[in-house]
């Protein structure tokens, strides 16, 4: 698993496979995508929207959410206006994302049945983490794509003039359609 990657990348590396893909850290087209982390998006997304090293800079999370007003993504999001120059940020759901319908309770079930004792759970409950809601997938699509581009525009710290746009990719045709 891991180790077959290790042994590719000597390679990689040794026949300069790099060399195509040497870019600056300033995303070209001033645009973050936000994204779930689905297998099936790692080549598609990038080649159905025509971004390329250098282009973006993109965000990846299960079922391309922000769970936490102070989170990692918005962090990201600080960083790449901020920092790295974007003007315009993409959220991009897809279809049949793992994440819809997901139940925390049920992946608290699963949790148990690895080994994650009771206490354990009571406790980060009891330190005020409502897990099975942080971990809940959403259940309409078009719905979660609205309330991530929402939760952008009305960030306090997300400055007035970025432009927020959500879409739902086909996770097959890669095919955007805009929310
Ligand atoms: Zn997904």
């Amino acid at each position: 698993m891991i180790d077959d990657i290790l042994e590719f990348n000597k390679k990689f590396v040794g026949n300069k496979g790099y060399e195509k893909y040497i870019t600056g850290k300033y995303p070209d087209k001033k645009i973050a995508v936000l994204s779930c982390m689905d297998t099936r998006l790692t080549e598609l997304l990038p080649a159905a929207l025509g971004i390329k090293n250098g282009d973006v800079n993109l965000i990846k999370n299960a079922g391309g959410v922000i769970s936490h007003p102070f989170g990692s993504v918005i962090r990201s999001l600080m960083v790449a206006i901020y920092e790295l120059g974007v003007k315009e940020v993409m959220v991009v759901a897809h279809s049949d994302c793992g994440a819809c319908h997901m139940n925390g309770n049920e992946m608290i079930k699963q949790m148990k049945a690895r080994g994650i004792r009771q206490e354990t759970i009571d406790m980060i409950r009891f330190c005020g983490v409502d897990l099975g809601a942080w971990l809940d997938g959403f259940e309409d699509t078009e719905k979660s794509v609205k309330k991530t581009v929402r939760s952008i525009m009305e960030h306090p710290l997300i400055p007035e003039d970025i432009i927020v746009r959500g879409f739902i990719i086909d996770s097959v045709t890669g095919e955007l359609t805009e929310v």
